[in-house]
């Protein structure tokens, strides 16, 4: 099948997709089991014979698209994965097209001049000086440094790789010392977690700051709290603050913690893989207040970005120490040589890496800045309304006042009420949404990723959320 009609087919069912997607017909999620999907799909003849040629080709999409999650829904609101803007998905199509792998500059100029530039963007928005072009004037003051990567838990690892290098910078040789510490809110991100196993330092090693009953950082607690674990024999890798933390999207106060760290001398890194996209929005961006003064960021563009996944970045406030993160030497790829470009193989876990930044590159100059800083202001006003609204019902309770897009709420019940309520709902495939822990808790967690969803499916999901109540019986 020749490439442009293969397109043309993919382009038509896609087409269909979006449309029934949009419309609410279609279930926003419907599971079946994998064995029937795998023969309906007739994945195991296909391999086996090929054949995926016109009419084949089509049949599989329509089985394909048919039992994919539709995030198009107006109704889903499961997870803090983007509803893509399309610009983001036809730079994917380009990117998956000519192929430039582009962690060296001979392997993808443009692709590497896309993502300097648009990391110098994030870096700016951060409030860190970004870094200068290849032969450009260096000197003066620390520039900022970034690289993007194939995702928010691969960017904490690589973020907390720089942390290392700076408390402990023989670690690359030697191993990593056993008194480092990882200081995070119980709140945090798993892969915080995955990080200290992967450093082999195991999860003991992982330090709960002492945090506020909704999960966030008590910067007062914190100096006394360093000072304790430093009189106990250990050192501080890193503070982990969250903006947003995942299950409630609260942010820390970064400011009053960074002056904590500062005083300390400890590496402050800041997990905004979710929340970060709060700074493209002048009236958001006060959440980060403060970001200036901490050594790193994560920050997911796949998120509130709209790009499709991935596209997560690693900032640090100083670029040498990320630049000195990994110590590695391929004779093949790391030589000296007279280019006119820059090598971010350096500093990331990837080799071949995907060219993450056109993708974040055509969503800004579709709508430029303004344009994604909307979006972020709209999500934000509806999880307010939606909490707002919620909270009105008395059969309704509300966890936290939101601070992002991120609302979380539950009927009167138990913890396995609400599990069984989410899983009715799911079932019946008007809504898509997810649960989370908090406050010692669970509650239905309402992630509004999506531009399409309005008021209504927030007030019809509360009347599903009641029928699934009723007929699931209110005890125990
Ligand atoms: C989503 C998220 C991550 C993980 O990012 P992935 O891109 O899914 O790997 C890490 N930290 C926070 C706070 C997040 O919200």
């Amino acid at each position: 099948m020749p490439a442009s009609a293969a397109y043309r087919t993919a382009l038509d069912a896609l087409g269909e997709f979006l449309r029934d997607s949009a419309g609410r017909e279609r279930p926003v999620l419907q599971q079946k089991p994998l064995a029937a999907l795998a023969a309906e799909m007739d994945l195991e003849r296909l391999i086996a014979d090929g054949g995926l040629g016109d009419g084949a080709f089509r049949h599989f999409l329509d089985a394909y698209l048919g039992a994919a999650t539709r995030l198009y829904h107006p109704g889903y609101m499961g997870h803090q994965v983007t509803i893509p803007h399309e610009m983001g998905t036809v730079a994917a199509l380009i990117d998956a097209v000519t192929n430039n792998p582009m962690a060296i500059y001979e392997m993808g100029p443009s692709a590497a001049t896309v993502e300097f530039t648009v990391i110098n963007w994030m870096l700016r928005k951060a409030g860190w000086r970004p870094a200068p072009p290849p032969g450009g004037a260096g000197g003066g003051e620390p520039c900022g440094g970034g690289v993007l990567t194939h995702g928010g838990s691969l960017a904490n690892l690589t973020a907390l790789m720089a942390a290392r290098a700076r408390v402990a910078p023989d670690a690359w040789r030697e191993g990593t010392p056993r008194d480092l510490v990882i200081c995070a809110p119980e709140a945090s991100h798993y892969s915080i977690a995955r990080a200290a196993d992967i450093f082999g330092l195991g999860r003991k090693a992982l330090k709960a700051v002492p945090c506020d009953g909704d999960g966030r950082i008590v910067p007062g607690e914190l100096a006394p709290f360093l000072a304790k674990l430093r009189a106990d024999g250990h050192r501080v890798l890193a503070v982990v603050a969250n903006a947003c933390a995942t299950a409630a999207g609260l942010y820390d106060r970064l400011r009053d913690i960074a002056e904590v760290c500062r005083e300390a001398g400890v590496w402050l890194h800041v997990d905004g893989a979710h929340g970060a996209s709060a700074l493209v929005s002048a009236r958001e961006r006060h959440k980060l207040d403060g970001l200036e003064l901490a050594d790193s960021l994560v920050w997911d563009a796949h998120k509130m970005l709209r790009c499709p996944s991935l596209c997560a970045a690693v900032l640090v406030r100083e670029a040498r120490w990320l630049d000195s993160a990994f110590h590695d030497d391929a004779s093949y790829l790391f030589h000296d040589k007279e280019q006119p470009g820059v090598d971010l193989i350096h500093r990331t876990v990837e080799c071949t890496k995907a060219a993450l930044g056109l993708k974040l590159f055509m969503v800004l100059a579709a709508g430029g800045e303004a344009e994604a800083g909307r979006f972020v202001e709209r999500q934000t006003d509806l999880a307010r309304e939606a909490a707002a609204w919620l909270r009105a019902r008395p059969d309704f309770e509300v966890a936290a006042e939101p601070e992002s897009n991120i609302v979380c709420c539950r009927v009167a019940g138990s913890d396995a009420l609400q599990l069984r309520i989410r899983e009715r709902l799911i079932a019946a495939g008007s809504h898509y949404i997810s649960t989370a822990e908090f406050r010692a808790r669970r509650w239905l967690r309402l992630v509004l990723m999506n531009p399409a969803t309005e008021m209504r499916d927030i007030e019809s999901f509360a009347a599903e959320v009641r029928r699934h109540r009723d007929a699931a019986g209110t005890a125990p």
